[in-house]
């Protein structure tokens, strides 16, 4: 049984970690300060004899004991980082700093919630983990794509100069329940619209496109990245001469403590959710089409071979599949009882 911090505990992909992490028996301590995420996710949760919640806004230090830290604090949609954009990048900077030097001062381990989004509008499709992406850095989106690009490069930097023990997950777009009714993502979107008879708002023409993974899937994955053991020892992590050649081109960039992506491959465009989502809902409504917003990426697909290679995994949930449980979850949460999927 491993002591385990969890930042962004509260919210929607923390939370499932949370659960599964304590159906196996380990001690939780969820950090959340609750901006974006809900004490609704974790209430069954807060009897658990196992189970911590504490407010704290990871700006500020946190001193506690843990073996090891998932860190996912951060407002992942852009309707809820582009709220407060300065917040977006202190929580990343200044709360992954603080994060790192708890991880160091215990000895724990620690995950990074990387992301698809420090890609940027890719110009290599799909993306491979050695894609070093295309993101404006003053556009709306800067200021998440941005502060994670930094969150990861100060990864790397305890990694090498104090040998810290560390993963990173570039998470590509993830859904299910406990995705906010107003969460403002568009499987989200379209589904709440579905079922309240509202017209589905697809930006652009909906030629976009991305590839969305189901929640159970990228539990595993994250579990399955942190409880995989370092391939390097405390000497060779904090090689200098090794950390030399690494930065070489010559450079293997297979190590687990590189980053490493996790999402479906089943790239789809977002017209065509909108019309999954009409269809599995049993809805008439039509859908009507919002301007784009500023560099929203034209498309999106992980490579995922070094997680089929390295963790030996990959995703099982399909996209129907997945969408009939996120319906189903929204359908019980509006107290709509038919069953027209
Ligand atoms: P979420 O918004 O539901 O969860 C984030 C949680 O962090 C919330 O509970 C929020 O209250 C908390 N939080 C935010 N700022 C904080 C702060 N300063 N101090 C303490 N807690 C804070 O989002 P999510 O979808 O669960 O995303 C979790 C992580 O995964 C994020 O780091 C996000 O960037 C990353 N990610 C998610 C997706 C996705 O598709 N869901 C894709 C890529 C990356
Ligand atoms: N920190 C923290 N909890 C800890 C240890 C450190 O929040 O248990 C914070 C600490 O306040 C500092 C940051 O993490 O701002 C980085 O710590 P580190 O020891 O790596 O760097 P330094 O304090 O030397 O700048
Ligand atoms: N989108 C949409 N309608 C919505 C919400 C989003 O058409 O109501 C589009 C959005 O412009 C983007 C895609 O769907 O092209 C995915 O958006 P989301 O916010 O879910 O994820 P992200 O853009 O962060 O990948």
């Amino acid at each position: 049984m491993a002591r385990i911090l969890i930042t962004g505990g509260a919210g929607f992909i923390g939370s499932h970690l949370c659960d599964y992490l304590i159906n196996k028996g380990h001690d939780i301590i969820c950090v959340d300060n609750l901006f974006s995420g809900s004490k609704n996710n974790i209430r069954h949760l807060l009897s658990h004899p196992y189970f911590e919640f504490i407010r704290h806004d990871i700006i500020h230090p946190l001193f506690i004991e843990v073996d090891q830290v998932y860190h996912l604090a951060c407002p992942a949609s852009p309707i809820h980082y582009q709220y407060n954009p300065i917040k977006t990048i202190k929580t990343n900077v200044i709360g992954t700093i603080n994060m790192l030097g708890l991880a160091k001062r215990v000895k724990a381990r620690i995950l990074l919630a990387s992301t698809s989004e420090i890609y940027g509008n890719p110009k290599v499709h799909p993306q491979p983990e050695t894609y070093w992406g295309n993101v404006n850095p003053i556009g709306p989106r800067g200021v998440y794509d941005e502060a994670k690009r930094f969150a990861e490069a100060m990864t790397m930097a305890y990694h090498r100069y104090h040998g810290l023990d560390t993963r990173i997950v570039r998470i590509f777009n993830t859904f299910g329940p406990r995705m906010r009714e107003n969460d403002g993502r568009a499987i989200s979107n379209f589904i709440v619209q579905a079922l309240k008879e509202k017209p589905l708002t697809v930006y652009g023409d909906g030629s976009q496109t991305r590839s969305f993974c189901y929640i159970d899937d990228m539990v595993s994955g994250i579990i399955k990245l942190l409880f995989k053991e370092s391939d390097k020892t405390f000497e060779e992590r904090t090689n200098k001469a090794n950390f030399l050649y690494k930065n070489k081109e010559v450079r293997n960039t297979n190590f687990i403590h590189d980053p490493i992506n996790l999402g479906n491959p089943h790239e789809l465009s977002i017209l065509d959710i909108a019309h999954m989502v009409l269809k599995l809902t049993g809805s008439q409504n039509r859908i009507e089409f919002r301007p784009l917003p500023a560099d929203d990426p034209r498309v999106r697909r992980p490579d995922i071979s070094k997680a089929k290679e390295l963790l030996q995994w990959e995703p099982k949930v399909n996209i129907e599949e997945a969408l009939k449980r996120t319906i189903q979850y929204f359908r019980k949460k509006f107290g709509i009882e038919t069953s027209r999927s």
